[in-house]
């Protein structure tokens, strides 16, 4: 078991990438707690790592909200001592190009995915800093990388945790602390099955030329980027600072070569 004992704390964790790290994490030996803005799919994932006889416990909480977050990481900490893994994964889309973009609708994926980071760190980082021993993931995506159509704001969001999580490292190192990110490709979840039914007229051709920029000819799974997640949470990556990983199917370095 490659995280035997490991508290970890992992956000959006009721559906999709987040869900599936956290069954592997279950399985794996971890202690999960469980986040998530909706209580019922949040308890449904801890009930699925109970009945394959993990560990986890559900803490509600809106990674935007300060007071919300703050609760969630003294509870877990109340709970289980430690936190020794932080995976900040929840996020949402952003489809439109920048002129398209009410200043509300860019508000909104802003405050997620970069405050979504922010938060849940500030909190759980001194916690990590008193141990002098941490895990952080922080979610990014290749469109950190590559330019996408109609994807300004969410592009502009995986960018800033990409920067943001190369100035964590220079700051936690000191601490023991690595701060790695995760750069998926095209991962087939509830995210993008919302995205391609409510942004296209025919969803299927939109998978096909989905697929068809992938070298994989195939899009991700959440167990593909679980399994990464797993890589950077566990003792395996220690020598890994401040990287980005990709699980891409090749989209960012496959197409130039
Ligand atoms: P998903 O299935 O929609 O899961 C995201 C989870 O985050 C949902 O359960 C969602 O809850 C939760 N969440 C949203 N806002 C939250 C908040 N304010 N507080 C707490 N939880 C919140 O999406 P996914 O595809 O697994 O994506 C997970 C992460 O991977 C995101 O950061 C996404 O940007 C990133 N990513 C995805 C892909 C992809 O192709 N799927 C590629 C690259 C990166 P609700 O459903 O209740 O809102």
């Amino acid at each position: 078991m490659r995280l035997l004992n490991k508290v970890i704390l992992i956000t959006g964790a009721g559906s999709g990438i987040g869900r599936s790290t956290a069954l592997l994490f279950g399985k794996e030996g971890a202690h999960v707690i469980v986040n998530d803005l909706d209580a019922v799919k949040g308890e449904e994932t801890v009930s699925e790592i109970q009945a394959n006889g993990g560990e986890a416990l559900f803490l509600q909480a809106d990674v935007t909200d300060p007071d919300s977050v703050k609760t969630m990481v003294d509870r877990a900490i109340e709970a289980c001592g430690r936190i020794d893994v932080l995976f900040n994964n929840a996020g949402i889309s952003g489809v439109g190009a920048l002129h398209e973009l009410e200043p509300d609708q860019w508000d909104r994926v802003i405050r997620v995915n970069i405050r979504g980071v922010f938060l849940p760190s500030k909190y759980v980082i001194p916690h990590m800093m008193e141990k002098r021993s941490g895990s952080i993931i922080n979610m990014s995506s290749c469109i950190a990388e590559i330019g996408l159509a109609r994807r300004a704001s969410y592009a502009a969001t995986k960018g800033a945790v990409l920067a943001l999580t190369k100035s964590m490292q220079v700051d936690y190192a000191p601490y023991q602390i690595r701060v790695n990110a995760l750069l998926p490709g095209t991962i087939l979840t509830p995210f993008v099955e919302n995205y391609l039914k409510t942004s296209y007229d025919d969803p299927e051709a939109a998978i096909a030329a989905l697929k068809s920029r992938q070298l994989s000819n195939e899009l991700g799974t959440p167990e593909d980027v679980a399994q990464a997640a797993l890589f950077l949470a566990s003792d395996d990556s220690k020598f890994m600072m401040g990287s980005p990983l990709y699980v891409d199917g090749g989209v960012v370095f496959g197409k130039n070569a």
